[in-house]
């Protein structure tokens, strides 16, 4: 495989740089290092099968040089993290909309096959017990707060969607629920690195709203394969599939269990949403994948529980 992973620097596409490095193929990560580091890189950056470009997925000449040449093009590129959105909402509109745009007319243009990178943002605030890929989603019920992250990628996967059907593009959209792992950093709000830190720097565990929310934790190290498989499975294309894990567990049940692991005894704090993110933010109570169509295609079974992926 000759692939470009967009976003390779960051905390999935570093994952996915090094296990398809290691696997032989021959990788090149375009990253403007906005919220990705070259430290993510340090496994394969000396490896002569890789090349990092820095550099933006909204530079249409760059992207298509990028891309020319390549047979696959992973797309993770996007604008990040809970503060980055709610203050600068249209930032993540216009990197995903113009930016995702340049990189499915690179892969038409050069005959390559596409994934998207898509979240479980776009089931907005339904939160039924395991989501299936067909339930009701975006815009109509998108969070509020976080509109427009849910939009636009809600609107990636329409793009995606629409250049399957009329161009005939292999594409796969993966729908990410709450993946963890190595490397993923706290500083954009993701939860596990933020209580881990907290806990072995003996400060207090902030739990945001009233802890009562429920999340389910997947491993980088689960999706990562999946993803790879799921691009190798024509069955797979232009369909929208969701990864994620197994075992749900509310806030404040991680942040016991953060306590328990590294044997901390910090205290557990509760902020209000309004303190931690402004007026208005709102979060969903629940956010659960049903993982039976990942199932189906490529026999995905999560291997790995909510302690491996906190040590
Ligand atoms: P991340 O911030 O570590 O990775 C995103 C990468 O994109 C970063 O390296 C960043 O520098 C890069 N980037 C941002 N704007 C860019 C631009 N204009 N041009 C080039 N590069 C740019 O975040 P992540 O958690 O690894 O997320 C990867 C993808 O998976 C994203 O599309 C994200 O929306 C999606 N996702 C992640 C999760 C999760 O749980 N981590 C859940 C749902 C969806």
């Amino acid at each position: 495989m000759k692939a470009v992973v967009t976003g390779g620097a960051g905390f999935i596409g570093s994952h996915l740089c090094d296990y398809l490095v290691a696997r032989g193929h021959q990788v090149t990560a375009l990253d403007d290092l906005s919220t990705g580091s070259e430290a993510n890189l340090t496994q394969v950056a000396q490896d002569p099968a890789f090349e990092l470009v820095k550099g933006s997925i909204l530079d249409q000449n760059l992207v298509n040089e990028v891309i020319e040449g390549s047979d696959t093009v992973f797309h993770l590129a996007a604008a990040v993290g809970v503060h980055t959105i709610v203050d600068n909402p249209l930032r993540s509109l216009h990197t995903n909309l113009h930016g995702t745009e340049n990189v499915v007319e690179a892969a038409v243009a050069h005959g390559a096959r596409f994934m998207v990178a898509s979240t479980s943002e776009v089931y907005g605030k339904n939160d039924t017990d395991g989501l299936t890929e067909d339930a009701d989603r975006i815009l109509g019920s998108a969070l509020k707060s976080r509109w427009s992250y849910a939009a636009a990628k809600g609107l990636d996967e329409l793009v995606a969607h629409i250049y399957g059907e009329q161009s005939g593009l292999p594409c796969v959209i993966t729908r990410f629920f709450n993946i963890v792992g190595p490397r993923q950093t706290g500083r954009y709000g993701m939860v596990v690195p933020r209580f881990v830190a907290q806990a072995l720097n003996d400060e207090p565990i902030t739990v945001y709203g009233e802890g009562t929310q429920r999340r389910c934790f997947g491993s980088v190290f689960d999706v990562i394969p999946a993803v790879v498989q799921l691009m190798d499975t024509p069955e797979a294309y232009n369909k929208a599939v969701n990864l994620g894990g197994h075992e749900e567990v509310s806030i404040k049940g991680l942040a016991d269990r953060v306590l328990e692991l590294t044997g901390s005894s910090s205290a557990i704090s509760y902020v209000s949403y309004e303190d931690a993110y402004g007026k208005g933010y709102e979060d969903m109570q629940r956010r659960m994948p049903d993982t039976t169509l990942a199932n189906r295609l490529i026999g995905y079974t999560p291997q790995r529980n909510l302690n491996d992926i906190i040590t």
